[in-house]
């Protein structure tokens, strides 16, 4: 048809077709949960190799009807992103710092072998899913409205090949918070549970880094632990935790107070836009040095021996920051199971609640800093 176009679909050829049902929330904003109440409207694009991208529709909340071939079901070619809106205090309602999310998209796509897409197209149709569904971010600073992007592929082939065809949609959710931070998160670290090694995948926001991670997450729980500590290679680099970021201020070896997080250059960890924030805020603030660096899981553990490490703490879209305060360390091979406890939560500098504070004023408005505000 002639509104296909090659490069990226279009917001000017966008079709809305509203909903008529409204949805059921529960009032007290402490029973959302994580990602459970879902908006009223999704964008649905679809994209084939010969025609290119199809007018993007906004269309009622519905199941999708895809081959039972899809890619998608066989081999995991799928993408994602996630991040949020917020209802801010002068009644506007914004999206923080959106664009990154898209370039992050893109280069998902293309590591997936999806079709490339406009950055610029997509913030507009988001915006405009988010203003349809307005009334149902929600007026509080302890509820968001969660944006979950995605594209997978639909090619009605079995073959393991790049896909004819896909699909990119994005729908909302209505989200409460996502941890309880009253006793500190707790994180287990197994060098034999790998997420990401040098020449994988794990920089990407592909399904396929997080089917495997639910298992180790039960692992975890019957450890007592939240989220399990990710680390990489022989000399066990610390990289993320569960789906998100980390943090230590800490003494360093050369007695200098540091906020370090691992490098992105190494691929062995999602770039993530919290992580990013921070990182700006924290250098911004110049409270001490900010360094994106390796650190190993055995300086990690001696530093805590040596009580060098003032707190610990992780960042992500839905946990924003959040206080470590134990990280259980099992090494299989030295027949060890120690358990480091962190201040993080008695802290003196409590940089993590600062850091926390600041972000959240920026989502909801109570501090304007526009470059990472948009506004819908
Ligand atoms: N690491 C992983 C593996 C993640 O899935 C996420 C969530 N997107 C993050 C870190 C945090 O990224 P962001 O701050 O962009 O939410």
């Amino acid at each position: 048809t002639s509104s296909c176009t090659r490069s990226s679909f279009q917001y000017a050829n966008l079709v809305v077709e509203k909903n008529t049902k409204k949805q059921r929330l529960p009032s007290d904003p402490s029973k959302l949960g994580f990602g459970r109440y879902f908006s009223n409207h999704m964008i649905d694009i679809d994209w084939d190799v010969k025609e290119g991208w199809f007018a993007p529709k906004i269309k009622p909340f519905q199941n999708f009807a895809i081959h039972p071939a899809s890619k998608v079901l066989h081999y995991a070619q799928q993408i994602f992103e996630g991040l949020k809106a917020y209802y801010g205090v002068d009644g506007k309602i914004r999206v923080f710092r959106p664009e990154l999310n898209m370039e992050r998209m893109r280069r998902s796509a293309r590591r997936s072998t999806l079709p490339d897409f406009n950055t610029r197209e997509a913030l507009l149709l988001i915006d405009e899913l988010i203003r349809i569904d307005a009334d149902l971010v929600p007026k509080t600073d302890q509820a968001s409205l969660y944006i979950r992007p995605m594209m997978f592929a639909t090619d009605q082939h079995l073959g393991i090949g790049e896909s004819a065809q896909a699909k990119w949609a994005c729908f909302t959710a209505i989200t409460g918070s996502y941890f309880n931070y009253d006793r500190g998160i707790r994180l287990l670290a197994d060098p034999e549970m790998v997420r990401s090694w040098k020449g994988g995948v794990g920089q990407y926001k592909m399904g396929c880094n997080y089917a495997p991670t639910i298992f180790v997450g039960k692992m975890a729980a019957m450890h007592d632990c939240d989220q399990a500590m990710w680390l990489s290679g022989e000399d066990r680099l610390v990289t993320e935790a569960g789906a998100m970021n980390l943090f230590m201020l800490w003494t360093n070896e050369d007695n200098e107070l540091e906020l370090i997080t691992p490098p992105t250059d190494s691929g062995l960890l999602l770039p993530g836009i919290t992580r990013q924030s921070v990182v700006e805020l924290a250098k911004e603030w110049n409270l001490m040095k900010v360094s994106e660096t390796n650190f190993t899981m055995s300086q990690l553990a001696r530093a805590v021996q040596e009580k060098r490490v003032h707190e610990f703490f992780v960042s992500g879209t839905a946990a924003n920051v959040g206080p470590v305060s134990e990280i259980l360390h099992c090494d299989k091979e030295k027949g060890i199971m120690e358990k480091l406890l962190i201040p993080t939560m008695s802290s003196k500098m409590q940089l993590y609640k600062r850091l926390h504070t600041a972000l959240s004023d920026i989502h909801y408005g109570r501090i304007e800093k526009p470059e990472w505000q948009r506004i819908v």
